[in-house]
């Protein structure tokens, strides 16, 4: 393809996702594709002659298209919102074609100031202090495994260089919450600490750590001769957007040298409304944290978030410098390959920076705020409907909620919860992600795509009455 035919092509596909984006809201929500449909429609093998291009196009529509649930749909209530606002997506764009790598600052210096630069104005946006500085990672994953490796080496003192993990003496500890994500198990497991370390700190009557308990495990652990480690806390649990008291737990991880790492992979993109930061109260008690700009936020995914106090830190536990990676300007400026794990860095900065300038701060801070407005209606509603449940308090965009029809209980109870929100996402108005919360299936509506209304809000609760208490 040459860059005329680019220009032409490249045209009809801005058409297309344009287009895409206008319609997506006649679209049925959920995709209706049975296992292994799109495959059978796709050939075995790859062509041997090239193809038109239109031929591509036409395949989008006819096979991709229909495979797909619509994550930019005014009625996706489902996990948590993933915008990618359409500013953003041109920085994608822009990002892709340039096609520049930042593997050392020299290799694309723009790439590394950037993101340096945005990720500055993240801080200032989310009411963090100077001392944090931070990165784009890929996904809030990664971030929590760069965090747990940095935490072990921590106390390990830098075992790495040493006998690793395999040297030490005593076990290590990491201590999470049941709400926490199963991304902070899986950094645990795969940063060595193994499952027999990882404690489950018990929650309160609000699905939040409980710093008390807390304190007395890590006790508990120094008595039986373990290291304490690290804490994960969350702002903003998957299930029900709970928050972990992170003052009080600073507390304890201060006093006895652990490495606190805080996921607010969700809530943290709404600390850039000063009224929500009571939420993360004693955050700058903590020594990592996370804020998944491709979620609420608006930066097409991927956009994750990292910020440290200490950096020098983790470039020590990142930086393996080979020489054809040095250069003469090292000693001056970053090289954001030591701040996580790829050595290879696309230019994800550019779209946060589009999104942000696009935008504006007040821009982003209206639509969270329509957002949680939009969520404390449902819970009112909600609340004062017969026979039906808040099951969780609603400090920020999603809604727990269950329809408790008089003598079903138990198992009825659970089945009853699934089958009407199957019911509703096979209808195709909507998408909703059922989970289980004090070992009981709720529903859980998550507010927050960019393009949802109170008006769609209001023909979800319409369709939630209608097919729950509908007599089967
Ligand atoms: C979404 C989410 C994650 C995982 O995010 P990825 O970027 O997909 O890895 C982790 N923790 C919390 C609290 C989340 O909401």
């Amino acid at each position: 393809m040459t860059p005329e035919e680019f220009r032409k092509t490249g045209h009809q596909l801005i058409d297309w996702i344009a287009d895409y984006r206008a319609r997506v809201e006649q679209l049925p929500v959920m995709a209706r594709t049975a296992p292994g449909e799109i495959k059978a429609q796709l050939p075995d093998a790859p062509p041997q002659a090239p193809e038109p291009f239109d031929a591509i196009i036409h395949d989008l529509d006819r096979i991709i298209l229909p495979g797909l649930s619509h994550w930019q749909h005014p009625r996706f209530f489902g996990y948590f919102p993933s915008n990618g606002l359409l500013a953003s997506v041109l920085g994608d764009y822009v990002s892709t074609g340039l096609g520049v790598l930042g593997i050392s600052w020299q290799s694309s210096p723009a790439l590394t100031e950037l993101e340096e630069v945005v990720t500055d104005w993240m801080r200032q946006m989310v009411g963090l202090s100077s001392a944090w500085s931070g990165v784009i990672q890929d996904t809030a994953s990664t971030s929590s495994l760069v965090a747990l490796l940095c935490a072990r080496e921590r106390t390990t003192n830098y075992g790495l260089s040493r006998g690793g993990l395999q040297a030490e003496a005593k076990p290590l500890v990491v201590y999470v919450s049941a709400y926490s994500h199963s991304s902070v198990d899986k950094a645990a497991l795969l940063a060595g600490f193994g499952r027999h370390n990882v404690r489950l700190v018990p929650h309160d009557q609000n699905y939040a750590m409980r710093a008390d308990v807390l304190e007395e495990l890590v006790e508990l652990d120094l008595a039986a001769s373990l290291r304490p480690c690290a804490v994960v806390a969350t702002t903003g649990t998957t299930t029900s957007t709970a928050l972990d008291p992170i003052e009080a737990i600073a507390r304890v991880t201060q006093k006895h040298r652990l490495w606190l790492h805080v996921d607010a992979a969700m809530a943290g993109s709404a600390m850039i409304l000063p009224e929500c930061r009571w939420m993360w109260q004693g955050i700058e008690g903590a020594d990592s944290l996370i804020l998944n700009a491709h979620k609420w936020l608006g930066a097409a995914f991927d956009c994750s978030l990292y910020y440290v106090r200490d950096s020098e830190h983790l470039v020590r536990v990142m930086s393996i410098n080979p020489s054809y990676l040095r250069s003469a300007a090292d000693s001056q400026v970053k090289n954001l390959r030591d701040w996580g794990l790829p050595l290879g860095r696309r230019f994800r900065a550019l779209k946060l920076w589009f999104l942000i300038r696009e935008q504006g701060i007040e821009g982003l801070q209206a639509r969270l705020r329509r957002d949680l407005a939009n969520a404390q209606w449902l819970a009112e509603q909600v609340r004062s409907t017969p026979n039906w449940r808040v099951l969780a308090p609603v400090p920020l965009q999603t809604v727990c909620v269950r329809h408790e029809p008089p003598g079903l209980e138990g198992d009825a109870l659970d089945r009853h919860t699934q089958a009407w929100a199957d019911r509703i996402n096979r209808s195709g108005l909507a998408y909703l992600t059922p989970s289980v919360l004090d070992g009981r299936w709720v529903v859980r509506i998550s507010i927050g795509t960019a393009s949802t209304e109170r008006e769609h809000l209001q023909a979800l609760w319409q369709a939630m009455r209608e097919e729950a208490e509908r007599q089967t």
